[in-house]
């Protein structure tokens, strides 16, 4: 993943969907007029305060540091909804994303679309997750769901036995599946799904010792 949370490709498979992870999709809202201590900066200072008041869509500026201190929030919430999954009142952003703080879904109208996919930011398809919630259990995904999130997201990450590893995409298509310690190649999914190991061990017959499976973040 870009860490510099420029655009990224959330999948790979047919290049549909493209996702910004900053904030710099969301609308800028600038000072109508700038503010009376604008006069005083020297003309470095001012040259900075353009630049931070157009690139980082300041409300305001703190005029000692530059820094931004107050800025738009394309996240906040502004709304509320009932869960897609549990039916708890769950507050949600202009984009319809909102974290359930019962269940742990996040409503995502992506995947009402295509509620047997597995969609970022979930993990689970959402029929499922109305499956496992109805019978009590955690939304927590299986190995298809894990590579499900691998071929739409193209990075994931677990925790076995408190070693991190790392599942991804690489360039040439081959999921590469390593840790510190380790290292694997496959040319296909269903490679993965029945050949992954940890010390020998197959990561199928093991899953239900791993933790955190989730996207890379
Ligand atoms: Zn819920």
């Amino acid at each position: 993943m870009d860490k510099k949370g420029k655009i990224k490709n959330m999948n790979k498979s047919n290049n549909q969907i493209l996702m910004w992870y900053d904030l710099t999709h969301g609308k800028k809202i600038k000072p109508e007029v700038d503010p009376e201590w604008v006069k005083e900066l020297s003309p470095e200072e001012y040259e900075q305060y353009k630049w931070e008041k157009e690139n980082l869509h300041v409300i305001g500026l703190n005029k000692n540091n530059f820094r931004y201190f107050d800025y738009y929030d394309p996240y906040e919430k502004i709304a509320t909804k009932a869960c897609d999954v549990c039916g708890s009142i769950v507050e949600i952003d202009q984009f319809g994303y909102g974290d359930c703080k019962k269940c742990g879904w996040c409503q995502d109208e992506m995947a009402k679309e295509q509620p047997d996919k597995v969609i970022y930011p979930n993990i689970i398809p959402l029929n499922k997750a109305k499956r496992l919630y109805k019978l009590g259990k955690k939304l927590k995904p299986d190995i298809y769901d894990f590579v499900g999130g691998l071929f739409f997201y193209s990075e994931m990450r677990f925790t076995h036995n408190f070693i991190d590893y790392e599942v991804f995409l690489r360039y040439d298509d081959m999921i590469v599946f390593c840790s510190e310690y380790m290292q694997q190649e496959y040319a296909t999914k269903e490679d993965f799904i029945n050949k992954a190991n940890i010390d020998g061990r197959l990561l199928k017959d093991i899953w239900d010792e791993v933790v955190n499976a989730d996207y890379m973040q």
